[in-house]
């Protein structure tokens, strides 16, 4: 009834509650080191990912960005747990992901990501409150009414109190999508992966997704990728990872944001709203400590 998506959220039916041992570790939280990946073979052979080394921190909002076609989903999908790479390895809290067998992975998913994608992937037929119980008591084995206090107090944190009752159909899509986020912060993720998370919504919704996505690297000590081409999100970033045809665009592949003003999706506001088709923001907000990395 519940589609593959299902799976990612609350693992198989049968799965252990109890996730794979944690080992202790130093470096970063999340890293990837020299991936690989292609589809198809022979001449329609393409390398979606070439020789990606990355790293990333916990409290951590990182962008992944670069023309379509550049292997951002496909880096996305490597580093978490979603699609097994030809090369190389990803290390998650000290643990090589790719060496973990189908139940580890299935388990280190369950246990630690969260995912939210363009598309919502909410089930037509549950409630908001409902879209995030079932992952409590499926997936933690919450008690009904556990699962129905944490449900009601993010779906109130992301401002849905009123809408908790109303069903997929009878929300907007920015509501949509704030739904799946909470979906994604009521099991207090180590990792939330969001793909093109705001290319549905107008700035607005947008902007109020990206910084619920902020405030779960901040306030739940969470490593958060996201994949956009969005620009606008810069101001709410801590690290930028630039692609370019499978590969990123320089040496350790990442621009580290200096927010001169704090930083906005935590502290302030951005100073100005900008119009869905307006430039990038530039200006003191924003110090950018790579010299060849343009906000333009
Ligand atoms: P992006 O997210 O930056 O748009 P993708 O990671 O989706 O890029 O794709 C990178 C390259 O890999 C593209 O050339 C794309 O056509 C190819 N690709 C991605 N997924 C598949 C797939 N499932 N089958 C075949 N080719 C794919
Ligand atoms: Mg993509």
């Amino acid at each position: 009834m519940l589609g593959p998506f299902s799976r990612l959220l609350f693992g198989s039916p049968t799965a252990p509650t109890a996730a794979p041992a944690v080992v202790v570790r130093t470096g970063p939280t999340l890293e990837g080191v020299e991936l690989l990946r292609s589809f198809g073979s022979g001449e329609t052979k393409t390398y979606a990912i070439q020789n990606v080394s990355l790293g990333m921190d916990r409290c951590q909002m990182n962008l992944l960005m670069g023309p379509s076609g550049s292997g951002k989903s496909t880096l996305l999908a490597v580093l978490s747990a979603l699609l097994r790479p030809e090369g190389g390895h990803v290390r998650a809290l000290g643990q090589d992901v790719w060496r973990m067998s189908e139940r580890e992975l299935e388990m280190f998913r369950l246990r630690h990501c969260s995912y939210v994608f363009q598309g919502y992937n909410l089930f037509p037929a549950l409630t908001a409150r409902q879209q995030l119980e079932i992952v409590l008591k499926w997936g933690e084995g919450c008690g009904v009414r556990e699962a129905k206090t944490r449900a009601e107090k993010v779906l109130g944190q992301l401002g849905l109190a009123k809408k908790m009752h109303l069903r997929p159909a009878q929300l907007s899509g920015g509501e949509k999508q704030r739904v799946a986020i909470g979906r994604a912060l009521v099991k207090n993720p180590s990792f939330l992966f969001a793909d093109e998370p705001t290319s549905a919504l107008d700035w607005e919704n947008g902007q109020q997704v990206i910084e619920l996505l902020n405030g779960v690297a901040r306030q739940q000590s969470a490593t958060v990728l996201v994949v956009t081409h969005d620009h606008r999100l810069l101001p709410y970033a801590d690290r930028v990872f630039e692609m370019a045809d499978g590969k990123l665009a320089t040496a350790d592949g990442c621009v580290e944001l200096t927010h001169a003003t704090g930083h906005p999706g935590h502290h302030a506001p951005p100073p100005q709203k900008f119009e869905h088709s307006a430039p990038v923001p530039t200006g003191p907000r924003l110090r950018l400590q790579e010299p060849q990395f343009s906000l333009t």
